[in-house]
């Protein structure tokens, strides 16, 4: 689709001085290129059981990813916001560290998963959301951005997961 980076709406210095924040919001109300974007994230995927997206716009990509899949939809959430019983996955940040959790119900032993999330930086959230599924057992087939800040070497940082195949659209 032409020009579909330009429907990503860059904001200088939020949420502070020095971040270009990727702004999808800009993208996702325009209908043909939200449409766009969840088709060309699911071509070539085949028989997935679940996608799996972190909070708050892994959930705007990966949901709409999972009914184009035909598949079921996983939700990754910061610590505290799932009712039910979980695991956590607690990573390092410039100062401290952060966590995310998983439902321990909620992927079956062997079930074939897809991780989206709207944009790869450092590759610290899809690191640690692949970590959460492969704890379950699940196997991480892909994972799927619609954009990646390549000088941030998120790549690099997914490596160790060799058989899994990484894509983003921009
Ligand atoms: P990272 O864990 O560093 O790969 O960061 C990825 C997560 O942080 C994604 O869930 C993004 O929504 C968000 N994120 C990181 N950097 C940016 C940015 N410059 N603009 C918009 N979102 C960002």
């Amino acid at each position: 689709m032409d020009g579909l980076k330009e429907k990503v709406r860059i904001v200088p210095d939020f949420p502070k001085k020095g971040i270009s924040f990727k702004d999808i919001t800009t993208l996702l109300k325009d209908k043909e290129a939200y449409h766009y974007v969840i088709k060309e994230l699911a071509a070539g995927l085949n028989d997935i059981d679940l996608v799996v997206g972190p909070e708050a716009r892994g959930f705007v990509i990966g949901a709409p990813l999972a009914y184009e899949l035909y598949a079921g939809f996983v939700l990754v959430r910061k610590p505290g916001k799932l009712p039910a019983a979980t695991i956590k996955y607690e990573y390092e940040l410039e100062y401290g560290t952060d966590a995310l959790e998983i439902h321990r119900d909620a992927i079956i032993p062997g079930q074939r998963v897809v991780v989206a999330d709207d944009l790869l930086a450092t590759g610290g959230t899809a690191y640690s959301v692949v970590k959460l599924v492969q704890s379950l057992g699940a196997e991480v087939v892909a994972i799927r951005f619609v954009m990646e800040l390549t000088d941030l070497a998120g790549r690099e940082r997914l490596s160790e997961f060799k058989d899994c195949d990484i894509k983003s659209l921009i």
